[in-house]
C-alpha cells in the first residue's frame, strides 16, 4: 500500500516518538516540522485546547502543503478550579524551566491535602487537510477532532527524571508514583496524548487512510 504523508505538527521529540508508536500500523509517512525550512511558529492564542490545536493544524498544513495533525494539552487541577488548563505552558510566566513551574505549582498547593489534590491531563488533537471525497483538491477542512484524558493526583514533592513538564508530580490513577518515575512505555500507553491519538487512529482508519493521498506534496 502507498504511504501517505502526514505532518505531525510539533518539534517535541517526546511527542513525535509517542505519535510514531500510536500510528505505526497506518500506511503513513510521518513528517515533522523539523523537516521543513522557513516555518513560522503558529501562536497558541486560543481560549481552548481545541482552538489552539485547530490554529496549529491549519497554520502548519498551509505552510507545508500536507495534511497536518496538531495537539494542545494541559493540566487541570481541581483545587485550582481546572487551572492552569490551557495556560499550563505559561503557568507563572513564559520563561520558567519545567522544574521551576512545577515547584511553583507545588507551592500554590502547599495547603491542599492529598484527598483534594486530584488533577487530570487533557489533550485535544485536530486533523486538517484535503476533504477526502472532494473533487476539488484545494478544499481543505478540519477532518477530525479527538480528546484524551488521563486522571490522577498531584504528589507533595517531585520524583523521577523521565518525561517533561509536570511529569515529576503527576501520579496517574492506578499507580503510586509520578509519570517521571514510571517506565516511559507506560506513559505512552495511558497518557492523555496516547488516548487522543488512539481515537485519532481509529478515525483515520475508518475514514481517511485511503484518501490521504490528496494531501501528498508533489515530489
Ligand atoms: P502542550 O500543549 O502539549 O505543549 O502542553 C502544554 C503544557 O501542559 C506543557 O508545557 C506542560 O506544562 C503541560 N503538559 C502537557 N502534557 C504533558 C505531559 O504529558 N506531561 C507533563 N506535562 C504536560
Amino acid at each position: 500500500m502507498d504511504r501517505y504523508e502526514l505532518l505531525i505538527a510539533t518539534r517535541n521529540p517526546g511527542k513525535i516518538e509517542e505519535l510514531r508508536e500510536a500510528f505505526a500500523i497506518l500506511p503513513l509517512r510521518l513528517r515533522t516540522l523539523n523537516e521543513f525550512g522557513n516555518i513560522s511558529e503558529v501562536l497558541e492564542v486560543g481560549a481552548t485546547y481545541e482552538e489552539n490545536a485547530t490554529l496549529k493544524a491549519i497554520g502548519y498544513s498551509r505552510q507545508t502543503g500536507i495534511t497536518a495533525l496538531a495537539d494542545d494539552s494541559g493540566l487541570e487541577v481541581d483545587a485550582l478550579q481546572g487551572g492552569p488548563g490551557v495556560l499550563s505552558a505559561r503557568f507563572r510566566g513564559n520563561n520558567l524551566l519545567d522544574a521551576e513551574r512545577t515547584q511553583s505549582l507545588l507551592a500554590t498547593l502547599q495547603d491542599v491535602g492529598p484527598p483534594r489534590r486530584t488533577a487530570r491531563f487533557v489533550c485535544c488533537m485536530v486533523l486538517y487537510g484535503p476533504v477526502p471525497s472532494s473533487h476539488r483538491m484545494s478544499e481543505r477542512k478540519v477532518l477530525a477532532v479527538t480528546q484524551g484524558v488521563c486522571s490522577g493526583s498531584l504528589a507533595m514533592k517531585p520524583k523521577g527524571t523521565e518525561g517533561f513538564g509536570f511529569d515529576p508530580i503527576f501520579i496517574p490513577e492506578g499507580y503510586n508514583v509520578p509519570f517521571a518515575s514510571l517506565d516511559p512505555a507506560i506513559k505512552r500507553k495511558i497518557s492523555h496524548r496516547a488516548r487522543a491519538a488512539a481515537l485519532m487512529r481509529q478515525r483515520m482508519e475508518q475514514q481517511f487512510t485511503s484518501n490521504l493521498t490528496a494531501g501528498r506534496t508533489a515530489s
